[in-house]
């Protein structure tokens, strides 16, 4: 029998993105919240730059739960499985990957949130394609902007605003949204290889802009500005320059007396009484199992494992797992297109082994709805990214552009003179959710508890392969401009576990095709939230976490207003 806590009035599951930054407003709202966090504090004596460690070895080695527990994947229902990578980089740890995350804060596109209405009104409705189960968003930005600015603000987002209030500045973002003011910090530097790429971009006429990131650019908030020196992609930062939950949001919370937080916490399964409401959590520590009851529960386990958690949480209420008698938990999954890259030889040394990857220089021409789709033959595009950040190993591990044989005297000769003369761009594009894309229960595969693991059904399709083609087409364009002899396109590959997983737990008003309302409470459980990528309709083409983190305030904000009827 479990071990019977005392109640307390929310329990957030994972102390990650998006339940560290859920648990400042209900903290500082005088909410009792208890953060249960399968992974530990790690601090700054962690983060050694190590790159074998960090990006090789799995890292961290203390907690490695998302390593046991790896999604299977089959590109379709009848496809034979796909090689289970051996480890998944997400991080268990108080901050969840924000730990060591790049740390890009990317808004998303306005038309990512209307592109059912807007394609049918701009292209017409033949436009979305076939198969494609995107609804809109149930809002438009302009009801998520608040919270982006909120978010931006608690973490520390550097970055150059390209349009205030309307008015538009090409040092920053021309097809952002209207935001209500500037970054709290300005962009991260540049460096002689971020304005060489900015020149050539301009040279095309294309407005090259510095990404936002949540890194500090000068002393805020009690942390230091950011030292450059690298080896933080996949590793945390020891001088907290970067914005982890960890280091913002979550001590904040704390100090106000509100926010308790049990490590190496296993959450196993949701409860519910008779009535299908939420009582509270069970989970594992060491080998004691404990009940922590709780009068709202808020899931922020990252998508597999929301879902996952979802679909074990079985009772005679909700006998295919909870929140899913329309049997829509795992529908609607999407993982960024990120594969397909550009790589670039130059005939000059670029100077890259000083930085981060959060540090570069973006286009958004080829983004979202950008330009016009009239003349192609798909919906959606990318966002181009190059960014300064090179380490030994990822440097020697470089293409050889069909210039040098793979092994031997003259593929080291090759490298010694080349390591510092390529370069491979970073790029997002938009994938859509469709009907035979989905999340389920692995029949075979189990984690070390015995219970299945998150099994992926799930292949890009004609849409995000030509949006993908057409991003590549133009980085090409970008680097040959800037002075490359030679490039390398790799294939874009399939869905395999993702860092930018989406779905699965969608939000949306109608409830026979969504898990979650505009609020991210389930339409099925009326005290149960759910908080992450997980609820998001469509990918956008920039990184999920600031929205994940500005949803994650906005669904705290609406308990603490609606306490009452929520906890009832
Ligand atoms: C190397 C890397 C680089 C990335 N770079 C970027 C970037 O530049 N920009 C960007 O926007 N995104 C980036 N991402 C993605 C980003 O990290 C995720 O979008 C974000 O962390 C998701 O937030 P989350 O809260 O859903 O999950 P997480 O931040 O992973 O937090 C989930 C937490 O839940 C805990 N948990 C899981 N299961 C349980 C359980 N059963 N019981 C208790 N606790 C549990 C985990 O231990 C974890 O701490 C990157 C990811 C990686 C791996
Ligand atoms: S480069 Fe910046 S963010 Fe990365 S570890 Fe160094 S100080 Fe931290």
């Amino acid at each position: 029998m479990p071990i019977n806590l005392k109640p307390t009035d929310v329990v957030i599951v994972g102390m990650g993105a998006a339940g560290g930054v859920a648990a400042l407003p209900l903290a500082q709202a005088g909410v009792k919240v208890i953060g249960l966090e399968a992974g530990t504090w790690l601090t700054t004596r962690d983060f050694a730059p190590d790159e074998l460690r960090n990006n090789y070895r799995a890292w961290p080695h203390s907690v490695q739960k998302a390593n046991r527990e790896v999604p299977t994947h089959r590109p379709n229902a009848s496809a034979p499985y796909s090689p289970r990578p051996a480890f998944h980089p997400m991080m268990n740890g108080v901050g969840g990957t924000t730990l060591h995350y790049w740390a890009q804060s990317w808004r998303l596109s306005p038309w990512d949130f209307k592109v059912v209405s807007e394609t049918t009104r701009r292209y017409g409705a033949s436009r979305i394609p076939a198969g494609s189960t995107v609804e809109d968003w149930p809002f438009g930005i302009e009801e998520i902007e608040r919270y982006y600015d909120i978010v931006e603000h608690e973490l520390g987002v550097s970055g150059k605003a390209g349009n205030i209030d309307g008015k538009i500045d090409r040092r920053g973002n021309i097809f952002e949204a209207a935001r209500r003011r500037e970054y709290p910090m300005p962009p991260l530097r540049w460096t002689d290889w971020h304005e060489k790429m900015a020149a050539a971009a301009r040279k095309l006429g294309w407005n090259p802009f510095p990404g936002p990131a949540a890194i500090n650019s000068r002393s805020y908030d009690s942390r230091p500005g950011c030292a450059y020196h690298g080896f933080c992609a996949r590793g945390g930062c020891h001088v907290n320059a970067k914005g982890s939950t960890a280091v913002t949001t979550i001590p904040k919370a704390q100090k106000t007396g509100n926010l308790d937080i049990v490590t190496e916490a296993h959450v196993t399964q949701v409860n519910i009484d008779g009535n299908g409401r939420v009582t509270g959590v069970t989970y594992l520590k060491g080998t004691e199992e404990y009940f922590q009851p709780a009068s709202v529960v808020l899931l922020g386990m990252y998508t597999y494992e929301n879902v996952r958690t979802l679909l074990l949480s079985k009772s005679k209420a909700f006998p295919n797992g909870l929140a899913n008698n329309r049997g829509q938990v795992g529908r609607h999954y999407m993982t960024h297109a990120t594969g397909g890259g550009v790589q670039a030889l130059f005939t000059e040394n670029l100077n890259n082994w000083y930085g981060l990857p959060a540090q570069g220089v973006a286009v958004d021409e080829f983004a979202a709805d950008n330009f016009d789709h009239s003349s192609v033959d798909f919906i959606g595009g990318g966002n181009l990214f190059v960014y300064s950040d090179r380490r030994p190993i990822g440097a020697a591990s470089m293409n050889t552009f069909g210039k040098a044989p793979q092994w031997g005297s003259a593929w080291k000769a090759f490298v010694k003179q080349n390591a510092d003369r390529w370069h491979g761009a970073y790029m997002q594009k938009t994938t859509l959710p469709y009907e035979d894309n989905y999340l389920d229960l692995d029949p075979t595969v189990k984690d070390p508890l015995g219970f299945p693991v998150c099994r992926i059904t799930a292949d890009f399709k004609d849409n995000e392969r030509k949006a993908a083609t057409y991003a590549a087409d133009k980085m090409e364009q970008w680097y040959r401009a800037a002075g490359a002899t030679d490039i390398v396109r790799n294939p874009l590959g399939t869905m395999g576990p993702s860092t930018h997983a989406y779905g699965g737990t969608r939000m949306g008003d109608n409830p026979a095709s969504n898990v979650v309302n505009r609020w991210g409470i389930t339409h099925e459980v009326p005290n149960l939230g759910i908080l992450g990528a997980s609820v998001m309709g469509t990918s956008g083409s920039h990184n999920p976490t600031l929205t994940v983190q500005a949803l994650a305030w906005r669904t705290a904000e609406y308990l603490v207003k609606n306490w009452a009827v929520v906890s009832r």
